[in-house]
């Protein structure tokens, strides 16, 4: 591909990507700060330049997975749905997921892909009756030794030469692709456990687990529940359990983000908070805060 190939697609990407966010902001009412929306496009763009030849070779994308008809253990129906891409070869046939987490941890947590890729799989094969050889993780989320090759506020496509060769040699050791072994097995095991979840929903049990659980290492022998998965869970500001494990937290991180949750913060502080979840300029924030408090 020439430069001008290469400059052609990245453009594509970027109208893609933009098109897609404002889609999503409008269905979904909430926005994501600048640095997140500019990790998510470096996302797309370095899936492209680190897989293309697996994008490429993809004949059926987005491929939707039903298995319809199921029961929960307390007699709830219910049905499960997922997306997959194909890749269609000669007589080969590849089923990959994509994945935003990184590669690191679907490698250790093999397991839980395990589960839903082998259900897709059964899907695909005992009610489609499709043929299927091997299937894949594709986990887009880059390596913390490519994030720091990226000059903060730079896209993946816009770096210099002697800035691109940097991250080209980072992007050479980053194993994206995951093989899950095919094996259905647990099948029926991972439809209970998805009927259980729905009994939960549908008998409205929300409630989080106990401060003790957030403290607790969570499928791996160095995070916690709450830095694996309160970290990411967009009920936390007003989650009772995340509140006491903030406010009795002593890393600076933590001590910081404890704050939003004390009524005495100025208004001021708080709107360039909500402005910058906005994507809204903090600064302007700020300022106009504070000339409404004068
Ligand atoms: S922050 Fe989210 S994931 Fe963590 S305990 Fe609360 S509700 Fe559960």
């Amino acid at each position: 591909m020439n430069s001008e190939d290469a400059a052609d697609i990245g453009d594509f990407i970027r109208e893609c990507f933009n098109h897609n966010f404002e889609f999503l902001k409008a269905e979904g009412g909430g926005s994501i700060a600048p640095e997140v929306r500019q990790t998510a496009l470096n996302q797309v763009l370095l899936y492209w330049r680190k897989l293309r030849q697996i994008a490429d070779r993809v004949t059926d994308t987005e491929v939707p997975i039903h298995l319809p008809n199921q029961t929960t253990p307390d007699g709830r129906a219910f049905g499960i749905e997922g997306v997959v891409d194909i890749i269609r070869e000669d007589d080969l046939t590849l089923m990959y997921d994509i994945k935003t987490h990184d590669a690191d941890y679907v490698r250790t947590h093999t397991h839980l892909y395990e589960m839903q890729l082998n259900l897709y799989a059964y899907v695909w094969q005992q009610l489609r009756g499709e043929p299927l050889d091997g299937t894949a993780i594709i986990a887009t989320g880059y390596p913390e030794s490519v994030r720091d090759t990226l000059p903060p506020g730079k896209l993946a496509d816009e770096l210099t030469e002697a800035e691109d060769r940097i991250l080209d040699a980072a992007l050479k050791v980053w194993e994206p692709l995951i093989e899950i072994t095919l094996d259905d097995t647990s099948v029926q095991e991972t439809i209970r456990k998805f009927g259980e979840v729905v009994d939960r929903i549908e008998s409205g049990e929300f409630a989080p687990p106990p401060l003790e659980t957030l403290k607790e290492k969570w499928q791996s022998p160095t995070q916690t529940f709450a830095t694996r998965v309160c970290r990411n869970c967009d009920a936390r500001f007003s989650c009772a359990s995340y509140r006491a494990y903030a406010q009795q937290a002593t890393g600076w991180r933590m001590m910081h983000f404890a704050r939003f949750f004390h009524d005495d913060i100025p208004p001021s502080e708080q709107e360039g908070w909500v402005a910058a979840t906005l994507n809204a300029s903090a600064e302007d924030a700020y300022i106009d805060a504070l000339l409404g408090e004068e």
